[in-house]
């Protein structure tokens, strides 16, 4: 079997940096603790509880104040607040391209509007910088918004506002972007659309709550090549390997160490285990 790697896959700069700033954190003396997963991978989260850091979910969670690390999808400005005011030191491990969005959202003048997926961690980071801002994940949720003028600050990795924007110009509603996706997305897009032609089968390395890796599926799949996504390499799928020539791209949070397992294990031309 023929691998093609994508030109770009893989932990993006945010994702890297983020983990880095966890590990040295784990030296400290007082708890540390991890607002929610750092980034979408078990392996990562895995590694962290190993080094001793405490994953909690809410403030309440935490035993007693130490660092708390502020994952790469960021936090509410309210609840980054509530663990100043407790005491807590605050390891800011938010990607700087969301920062930028947060920003962008406290300073925007007149109706906002958040474009991305509603419940993930990275939009209540947004919504939590300027509560009054609608989530539109869909077109369906655009006829919700009353007649107007919005300004739109779009998830980082949502697949496309186009839909959305359609709709809003047949409901005469009009919504101004203020960014675009993370650059580090859209070369990941890119380099997975380059690589389709000339594969048989694709393999998307990365966790199904990954917004830009279930992207990256989803445009797999649309190019009607049979795709699988893969988070362990003990889920490749005993059919890949009667491809000949198969596509491989990983989302930013796949770890270099799983995407070498999986490409280590399809390379084998074989679904039997690794020695
Ligand atoms: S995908 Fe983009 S926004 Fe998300 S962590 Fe990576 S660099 Fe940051």
């Amino acid at each position: 079997m023929k691998l093609v790697k994508a030109a770009s896959m893989g932990f993006c700069r945010g994702v890297r940096a983020a983990i880095e700033k966890a590990e040295t954190a784990a030296s400290s003396s007082s708890p540390v603790y991890v607002y929610g997963d750092i980034v979408h991978s078990s392996a990562v989260m895995d590694r962290l509880r190993a080094l001793g850091i405490i994953r909690i979910e809410r403030i309440e969670e935490a035993e007693e104040p130490g660092a708390v690390i502020i994952r790469a999808h960021g936090i509410a400005d309210d609840e980054r607040k509530a663990f100043e005011r407790k005491g807590f030191t605050i390891i800011d491990a938010t990607c700087p391209v969301v920062l930028h969005n947060q920003k962008l959202l406290r300073e925007a003048e007149g109706h906002v509007i958040i474009i991305g997926k509603k419940g993930h961690p990275e939009v209540l980071a947004l919504c939590g910088a300027r509560r009054e801002a609608a989530v539109v994940s869909s077109p369906e949720d655009v006829r919700n918004l009353s007649p107007g003028s919005y300004k739109a600050v779009l998830q980082t990795t949502f697949p496309s506002p186009s839909p959305i924007l359609e709709e809003a110009e047949r409901q005469g509603v009009r919504i101004e972007l203020l960014n675009a996706i993370c650059p580090a997305s859209g070369e990941r897009r890119k380099a997975l659309c380059d690589i389709i032609p000339s594969v048989d089968a694709v393999v998307v390395i990365g966790s199904a709550f990954s917004s830009n890796t279930a992207e990256l599926l989803s445009i797999a799949k649309e190019s009607g090549k049979p795709s699988y996504l893969v988070s362990d390499a003990d889920e490749i799928p005993s059919e890949i390997y009667s491809f000949g020539t198969v596509g491989i791209t990983a989302g930013a949070s796949a770890p270099d160490s799983l995407v070498d397992l999986v490409v280590r294990k399809l390379e084998s031309g074989s679904d039997k285990p690794l020695l």
